[in-house]
């Protein structure tokens, strides 16, 4: 099984090569105003894939995570740790996906707020 994304335009795809057993919900600064729920993977299983020039991201604080954009229709598609190593994270925004490839999945509220734990 996998799961894919993509934004409203459809410049970029999202392809993870497993099935999740849950989507993290963040309520850090950036994440509770992008509205994102994430699945968390890595570079060696989640695929990228976007038309030239179709993906910015943005960029904060300690510099760890880029949160990448579709500049064509201004989805938030995904993020991506800096380091790019095979095991480095890349998280797909499940909001990306149809409906009903998420829909049984779980939610988990993640304090990134605060704490940096599951309030769950
Ligand atoms: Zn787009």
């Amino acid at each position: 099984m996998s799961l894919q994304g993509n934004c409203h335009c459809g410049a970029v795809t999202i392809t993870l090569d497993f099935q999740p057993v849950s989507i993290t919900e963040c309520n850090c600064s950036v994440c509770r105003r992008y509205g994102a729920r994430w699945v968390h993977g890595t570079r060696s299983n989640v695929r990228v894939e976007a038309q030239p020039d179709a993906l910015q991201f943005y960029c904060w604080g300690d510099k760890f995570i880029e949160f990448y954009h579709c500049r064509h229709c201004g989805c938030l598609t995904h993020y991506e740790s800096t380091e790019k190593t095979e095991e480095s994270r890349i998280s797909l925004n499940t909001r990306m996906c149809d409906p009903t490839t998420v829909s049984d999945l779980r939610v988990r509220l993640f304090d990134g707020a605060d704490t940096w734990e599951f309030l769950d």
